[in-house]
Formats: structure tokens, sequence, C-alpha cells
């Protein structure tokens, strides 16, 4: 690449370690997904070490992916007719899965991971299989604007995924970020999310993680207890989707660090919502 735009530092560091999750899922004979392009960015910023808990939270990555990946193909089938990867990092989907005729896909990320996204996947000719849109805008300040000016439509129905960003952000960003994707959500509109809890973020096996992500500028800023309840607070009806349940789902073993029996009541959520009908309605 001529310039440097490999994202190495800050929150959009850890878009490379997802990445790197999902290479080494790729490679596996019995993988759950293929993701051809995942190896690339990783070898456009090279391997980054990540703490002895990155690599138990494997499991969960690779779950979180193809529940999101079928969440994704159900939602088309409901009837979605475009989708919002709310912090897209290095996602590929708009490449990777079949998309209905017409389909259409919005990434929202911050402008230098889309410079870097842009260029690796021009390196390799990437074909969506969706009419896809790069949309380079910050969460935290007026991107509904900047999505309006890309052609997304809120008079139909969306698939939204917020899908490791949350704990980044501070609690009154996401709950702005929920008001704004409400607004712009259609009749028929769906929504999934990650997020963890509180005890999540005070497991001990997670210190050594809070220590590298401080040191990248990347800590985590919030948390959520109850997340169907604040879900519900905006206009959701949501469903918590467990971890134990997904493992048996893909004949996987639960991820360590999302297993109740091993860590109690520390949570990472994998939440699934749909659009309430207007009051009055
Ligand atoms: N959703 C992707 C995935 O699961 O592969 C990326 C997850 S990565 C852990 C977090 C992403 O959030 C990064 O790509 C980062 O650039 C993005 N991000 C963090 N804060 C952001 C903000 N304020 N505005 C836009 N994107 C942001």
């Amino acid at each position: 690449m001529t310039t440097d735009t490999r994202p190495t530092s800050g929150v959009s560091r850890t878009a490379v370690i997802i990445a790197q999750a999902r290479a080494t899922e790729d490679a596996r004979p019995d993988r759950l997904f293929a993701d051809p392009y995942a190896q690339s960015f990783v070898d456009a910023v090279g391997w980054i070490q990540v703490a002895e808990a990155g690599r138990l939270n494997q499991g969960h990555f690779v779950l979180r992916t193809r529940f999101f990946d079928d969440w994704f193909r159900a939602s088309a089938e409901a009837g979605c007719r475009q989708a919002v990867l709310v912090a897209a990092g290095l996602d590929t989907r708009a490449f990777r899965l079949d998309w209905p005729e017409g389909f259409r896909l919005f990434e929202i990320d911050l402008p230098g991971l889309m410079a870097f996204k842009e260029a690796v996947l021009g390196v390799r000719r990437a074909e969506p299989s969706c009419d896809r849109t790069a949309v380079r805008s910050d969460l935290r300040g007026d991107w509904p604007a900047d999505l309006l000016a890309a052609g997304f439509d809120p008079r139909q129905p969306t698939a939204w995924l917020i899908e490791g960003l949350m704990m980044y952000l501070e609690p009154a960003d996401n709950d702005r970020l929920l008001e704004r994707i409400g607004m712009l959500s259609a009749p028929g509109s769906r929504l999934a999310i990650e997020h963890i809890n509180k005890e999540y973020t005070e497991l001990p096996q997670l210190r050594a993680v809070h220590e590298r992500l401080r040191k990248v500028g990347a800590s985590w800023q919030s948390t959520v207890e109850d997340p169907c309840a604040w879900l519900g607070s905006h206009g959701w009806t949501a469903t918590v989707v467990p971890q134990t349940e997904l493992a048996a789902r893909n004949d996987r073993p639960v991820p360590e660090l999302t297993d109740p029996e091993r860590v109690g009541d520390a949570r990472m959520w994998l939440v699934e919502a749909t659009r309430n009908a207007p009051e009055g309605s």
C-alpha cells in the first residue's frame, strides 16, 4: 500500500484481532464459515499477539460470526432489503454471504479503518455479492446524515448489526446510537447486538486484556446488565441467545469465557431483536 493506513493503534486495531480469529477459522477443514479475505487483512498489518484470554475468546468470535451470518440470512428471508454494519471493521459479509437480488448493505466505520479496508479489498479485487456502500463516519457524531447521504432508505425494513462495538463506547453514546437507529428503522426492521455485563469486565482472566487495550487506547467504557430491558426501552423486542445454545447448534465446545459453569454471572451478550410497531398503530 502506498499510504500507510494500517490500524495498528486505537480501537480500530481490535478489528484486526477479530480478523485473525476469522482467518484461523477459515483455515479449519470443519469451519463454520468461510472468510477468504480475513488473512489478507492480517498479512497487511502483521499478526498481533493477543493475551491468553484473547486466545480463549477465539471460540466466542467464531460462534458469534456464525450466529450473525445466520441472523442476516433470516433477516433477508423475513423481508429486510438493506442492512447496516454499525462499526463494520474488517467484516466481509458483503462479499462472502449470498444476498438476495438488489440487497443494499452499508458499512459504517472510522475513516482510517475504512481506508485500510478498501485498500486491501482493492488489491484482492474483491467483488461484493450485494450493493455495498462504505460510509466513513464516527458513530458518536452525525453518522445518520452520512448514511442518508450515501443512499440509505429509512422507509425500507433494515437489518442493523452492532458487533464488537458497544463496550468501547460511553453509555450515553450507546443510548444515542440506539435512539438514532430507532429513528431510521421502518416497521419490519431487525437489530442484533453484542455487549458485555459488569461481571464480565471483572473476570480475573481478563486483567492482561484490559492492560493491552488500555495501552492502545481502546479501554472498555460500558456494560449492560439487562440487554432485553434496555433494548425494550428503545423500542425493540429482544431475546438473548446463549453461547451454550450456539455451541450445541454448531457442535463446538462452549467457549471458556462464556461458559456459565466457569464464569458464573459474567456474560458476553448476543442479542437479536425486532422493531416494535409504532405506538397507537
Ligand atoms: N464489527 C466488526 C467485527 O465484529 O469484525 C468490528 C469489531 S472491532 C472489535 C470494533 C470496531 O469498531 C473497529 O472497526 C473500530 O474502528 C470501530 N469503532 C470504534 N469506535 C468507533 C466510532 N466511534 N465510530 C465508528 N467506528 C468505531
